[in-house]
């Protein structure tokens, strides 16, 4: 038998199940035909008993009539030496009046001749047999009774062939027994434990996650029963929840796609936002909020890694003028093309912003003397040379510059006023040209 089927509870219980109910009916079954056999035994003893009477009564009839105690003896003692007889008495009815005979066993009583078998006191159990016939005897076939014969077999025999008969159905029915519920358990478990089992890992390790393989039992012949549609019921679970999966994963992706397309447009709106919040809509520099972030972002950097930080305030000179004289969409032209100029003037680190309506500020990187002064120089001329339609070539547009360097530990709005007090200067010194701190340099231009 296999190991594993040992090791299977659902098999040790129907093991148990069956030693149970087949030892209950082993001990009824053994019962039932121990009595059968019981009597079929006693049916045999009478048997043999009847053969006695039949061989040995009519010899005997005549021993008794006749008073011959040695023939009875003699006859009784053989009946004696049969293995299943265990008592024999004759009992003669002593009609013949010549009872002379003297005998040894047998006793005289009056008239009467008797002989008891020497194993009367024996046990007579339930398994012995008696059989008691009548002795008789006569002429012209005048029969009388003359005595009577009481056989008794032996219980000890009769006991002794019901144990072996007990025995012998015992060890079939335990034999019996022994193979049955040895075939019924490898039945059972290779067509429903070992299948059972097979579903049992599958579903362990099935995950939804990865390619569907169906529950197989490896088995050539194809049963249609129970196990089979549990089988089918579970491989069509197992398949559908893959499916399933499969529709939840490709809705998860399309969702994750969609979702990152909105966050990418929400980063681009975001982005938009940030640049309209931060940008001048009409020049695209900075506007005054951004450019003083900018401005304190700057300073900071520049006292952290040590370099000199120089502020410009400029100005449009009348522009006013432009406005009333040229109409408010040749201002805004002038302001656009204006702040392109100053921008293509500076350095990638230099920071511009338009902080007023024709006010613009500039953040320089690493300022030394000689380079805010070119730089205001530069700037001063970029707007001199720019050329309007509505000016002709006679007329050009100007800016005053006033500029400073931001001290070490000064704030920025403390530096940007002085810068305005410059550009301030610049206005009362004509227009069109620069001013900055006496200490530093003063350029007019
Ligand atoms: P100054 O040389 O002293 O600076 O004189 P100014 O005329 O340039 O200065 P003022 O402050 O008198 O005039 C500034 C003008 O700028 C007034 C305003 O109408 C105009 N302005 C402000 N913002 C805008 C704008 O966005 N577009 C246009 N077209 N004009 C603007
Ligand atoms: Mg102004
Ligand atoms: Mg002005």
């Amino acid at each position: 038998m296999n190991k594993s089927i040992l090791k299977s509870p659902l098999s040790l219980l129907l093991l148990k199940k069956i030693l149970l109910v087949s030892g209950c009916l082993t001990i009824i079954l053994t019962c039932f035909q121990l009595a059968l056999s019981y009597g079929e035994r006693k049916q045999e003893m009478e048997q043999f008993l009847r053969d006695i009477e039949r061989v040995h009564g009519q010899p005997i009839s005549r021993a008794v009539f006749e008073l011959d105690a040695s023939g009875v003896e003699l006859i009784a003692t053989g009946i004696q030496s049969y293995d299943f007889i265990s008592y024999v008495s004759v009992t003669g009815l002593g009609k013949k009046p010549t009872d002379k005979i003297e005998v040894g066993h047998p006793i005289r009583k009056g008239g009467e001749l008797a002989f008891l078998s020497p194993e009367l006191s024996g046990f007579f159990g339930g398994f012995s047999v008696e059989h008691t016939f009548d002795l008789n005897y006569g002429f012209d076939n005048n029969d009388a009774k003359v005595g009577e014969v009481k056989l008794v077999t032996s219980d000890a025999l009769l006991l002794n062939e019901l144990k072996n008969d007990a025995f012998i159905i015992l060890v079939s029915q335990a034999f019996k027994t022994l193979i049955v519920s040895a075939f019924l358990l490898s039945v059972f478990y290779s067509l429903i434990v070992s299948r059972i089992i097979s579903i049992h890992k599958w579903l362990l390790n099935y995950s939804p996650d990865e390619e569907f393989l169906p529950v197989e039992f490896g088995r050539k012949k194809l049963l249609h029963d129970e196990i089979e549609e549990l089988k089918n019921g579970v491989n069509s679970v197992g398949e559908s929840l893959r499916k399933h999966n499969i529709e939840l994963e490709s809705i998860v992706e399309q969702r994750t796609e969609a979702l990152i397309t909105r966050t990418e447009e929400l980063e681009e709106a975001k982005a938009e936002l940030e640049h309209l919040a931060y940008t001048d809509s009409l020049t695209s520099v900075a506007n005054r909020l951004a450019f003083f972030k900018q401005a304190e972002r700057e300073i900071k950097r520049a006292r952290r890694l040590s370099y000199d930080i120089g502020i410009m305030m400029l100005d449009l000179d009348y522009f006013k003028k432009i406005n009333d004289t040229y109409g408010h969409e040749a201002g805004d032209e002038v302001l656009i093309k204006a702040a392109e100029a100053l921008k293509n003037c500076l350095r990638e680190n230099d920071c511009i912003g338009r902080i007023g309506g024709e006010e613009f500020a500039i953040i320089v990187s690493g300022a030394e003397k000689s380079g805010m002064h070119n730089l205001a120089s530069r700037l001063r001329k970029s707007i001199q040379t720019l050329k309007f339609s509505f000016l002709g070539n006679e007329q050009n547009i100007t800016i005053s510059i006033g500029y400073t360097v931001v001290n070490v530990g000064e704030s920025f709005k403390v530096s940007l006023k002085r810068a305005d007090k410059h550009l301030y200067s610049a206005k009362e010194n004509g227009r069109n040209c620069f001013v900055t701190d006496k200490n530093y340099v003063v350029n007019i231009a």
